[in-house]
């Protein structure tokens, strides 16, 4: 039995980066042309190739989402870039328009067609058929619970893939014409405003009918699959999915490390003990800027499934510098400002092979060897006395004071 594949996103190359160090399997990213996220996208043709070349350093894996809703004209120039896609190596091709898998086969036979959650496969006949139809891998709808996806994979002769964190939509996934009504952006073709997640205020006819001090969302609350990963690997699901091309390095890095080091438990011990699942949640709230929750999983989505009235619940903890470099003669690490902090706070470590050590920051100079107070300048980059090691790929970050 192989084990289970994290997959994490991605919005530019060095996030790509960030999520294979960080212990991603796999990465999904969206180009320029033909994605959900093409507005948001900043991989150029170029950047693809160097990504691939990248993760097949580390034995990692790149998906590329050609998943908007076509029509007529968009299949334009589409052959080319899926010849080129594997031309460069891409493992796989995330679809969401059957049409596409005898494009696929013909211009790049070595490129997988993964099945998006768009088409909301919730049941094993449709699995089955879009198997029968050319499918390597189904991507499940996020509306699976974890006894359908247990059912679904006992009769599923395809590997299924599994939504486990990160932002949900509030109709089914991809079905959804609010942002083109709202704003003219078509969510299935790359413009989705988020206006779920606007606020609002409900009037009838002129008569303000909600509370006047509470704005409200129509928005889900973010999925958060922490407590069930035992039981989808048990079932062999092929692939965990972390949803959030829009989100940061910090987010990526945080999210990705915690299910990695949690699927690795899981295999070493058989089990995770409660102790252990409170530790890992706690890991995910550092980087949750939204209440999450387990979404479908429970087969129960109720009210208490919504933000409604519920404003963000606001990061636990600040990431403040990444880590550039370490001179380990004189214990002094290159950093990257990234958000305030000052000589005094106390900071946390952490990546790849840092695991959360805590420090007071004591010594600070910039590139002059000026000593410096206070860290307030973004992208300013800073040498900071530190009483261990730390590596190039590290995340400083501080407890937040909300
Ligand atoms: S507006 Fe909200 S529910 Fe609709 S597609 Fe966008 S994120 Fe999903």
């Amino acid at each position: 039995m192989s084990k289970i594949e994290l997959l994490a996103p991605a919005k530019d190359l060095n996030k790509a980066r960030i999520a294979i160090m960080y212990g991603a399997d796999a990465v999904y990213v969206g180009g320029k042309f033909y994605s959900l996220r093409s507005r948001a996208s900043n991989f150029e043709l170029e950047d693809l190739k160097e990504l691939s070349e990248f993760a097949k350093q580390y034995g990692a894996k790149v998906y590329v989402t050609v998943n908007i809703v076509f029509h007529d004209d968009d299949y334009y120039g589409i052959r080319e870039y899926i010849r080129y896609l594997g031309k460069i190596g891409i493992d796989a091709v995330i679809i969401s328009s059957l049409a596409l898998i005898p494009i696929v086969r013909q211009e790049a036979p070595n490129m997988e067609c993964h099945i998006s959650t768009q088409l909301s496969s919730l049941n094993s006949s449709a699995v089955r058929t879009l198997k029968d139809f050319g499918a390597d891998r189904v991507v499940l709808g996020r509306e699976a619970s974890m006894d359908q996806i247990e059912q679904i994979s006992r009769k599923a002769s395809v590997p299924l893939e599994v939504f486990i964190h990160g932002g949900m939509c509030s109709n089914y996934s991809g079905r959804c014409t609010l942002s083109n009504r709202m704003t003219l952006r078509d969510a299935n073709r790359g413009g989705c405003a988020h206006s779920c997640r606007w606020k609002y205020r409900l009037y009838d006819g002129e008569e303000l009918i909600s509370d006047p001090d509470c704005l409200l969302s129509m928005s889900s609350k973010d999925l958060r699959a922490s407590a069930y990963i035992e039981r989808m690997i048990n079932c062999n699901v092929a692939s965990l999915k972390i949803e959030g091309r829009m989100k940061s390095e910090y987010y990526i890095g945080q999210v990705v490390k915690t299910y990695r080091k949690m699927i690795d438990e899981i295999y070493e011990k058989g089990s995770l003990s409660e102790e252990r699942l409170a530790y890992y949640d706690n890991e995910l709230t550092k980087a949750e800027n939204r209440p999450s929750d387990d979404g479908f999983l429970s087969g129960d989505c109720d009210n208490s499934k919504h933000l409604y009235g519920v404003n963000g619940a606001g990061v636990t903890h600040d990431y403040v510098a990444f880590v550039h470099g370490f001179d380990s003669k004189r214990n002094i690490a290159q950093i990257e400002v990234k958000n305030i902090f000052a000589r005094g706070d106390k900071l946390e470590a952490f990546g790849p092979r840092t695991d959360n050590l805590s420090f007071d920051v004591e010594f600070m100079f910039d590139e002059n060897w000026d000593s410096v107070d206070l860290a307030n300048k973004p992208t300013q980059i800073l040498y900071m006395r530190m009483p261990f090691a730390v590596h190039r790929g590290d995340m400083l970050r501080k407890v937040s004071r909300r």
